[in-house]
């Protein structure tokens, strides 16, 4: 059952979920561990799906936020479900890779960046690739080889906030990875990874297991749900069940 789109501020959001699954057995733990200080009484089993998203103006111009798992022989393969259906997500939602006009990549971990280059070439080839600077500078050798340097010039390097499109904005959201970055339309914000997992929703000081600062994220994911929550808005999350959530 594919999930539903919303619109915001003009703008029509699609949810593209590219995989469902556990993590594999190389980097799964349970999930206290992955989340300590969390999760009591959960299973024990997280399950988690893979999104993307698609963002559609009145104007027709299209914005990618993040680029999934990848294909089969994508960097995602050693613990993540392979291949992932983005590119089915997308036709089924009528973008073609061609009209596809921005890729935001909020962070350059394998299930959000291994998707944007296939083969050695970018897979969205009209599209600027929008990632922060921060990011890029803190990449790995074996990144840089298979996302940034295969970019070329679609690469669009950005320091802190920027406009993606008129009204769609991305911001810098460090601590998750050093240069993460969330995208905000309206009163929703697309995440990526400053919230993993709902539990972090209650008590947002509980820290992920393979955040790269896990203090900074804890801030930046506090400051982040208290600026949805006094604007009584949404989020729209990368590995929740459901894509959309309201935060009261
Ligand atoms: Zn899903
Ligand atoms: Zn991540």
């Amino acid at each position: 059952m594919p999930h539903q789109s919303i619109t915001v501020a003009g703008v029509e959001v699609f949810p593209l979920c590219d995989a469902v699954g556990p993590m594999g057995d190389s980097i799964r733990r349970p999930l206290p561990e992955m989340f300590p200080g969390g999760c009591h009484g959960e299973p024990d089993e997280w399950v988690l799906h893979f999104h993307c998203y698609l963002l559609r103006d009145a104007a027709g111009r299209t914005v990618l936020v993040d680029t999934g798992i990848g294909p089969e022989n994508s960097p995602a393969a050693s613990w993540a479900p392979v291949p992932g259906v983005l590119g089915d997500e997308l036709a089924r939602v009528g973008v073609a890779p061609e009209k596809v006009d921005a890729v935001v990549i909020t962070h350059l971990h394998s299930d959000h960046a291994g998707g944007a280059v296939i083969d050695g070439s970018p897979a969205f080839p009209n599209a600027r690739y929008v990632l922060q600077r921060a990011e890029v500078d803190a990449a790995a050798e074996e990144v840089l080889d298979h996302v940034i340097r295969p970019l070329g010039e679609r690469l669009q390097v950005v320091d802190g906030h920027s406009d993606v499109l008129p009204g769609i904005r991305a911001l810098l959201a460090p601590g998750h990875t050093p240069g993460h970055q969330v995208v905000q339309v309206g009163d929703l914000v697309l995440t990526g990874d400053v919230v993993l997992h709902p539990v972090q929703l209650s008590d947002p000081r509980v820290t992920y297991l393979y955040d790269d600062d896990p203090e900074l994220a804890a801030t930046t994911r506090a400051e982040l749900l208290d600026r949805v929550r006094a604007e009584r808005g949404t989020i729209a999350t990368a590995h929740f069940a459901e894509p959309f959530t309201r935060i009261l």
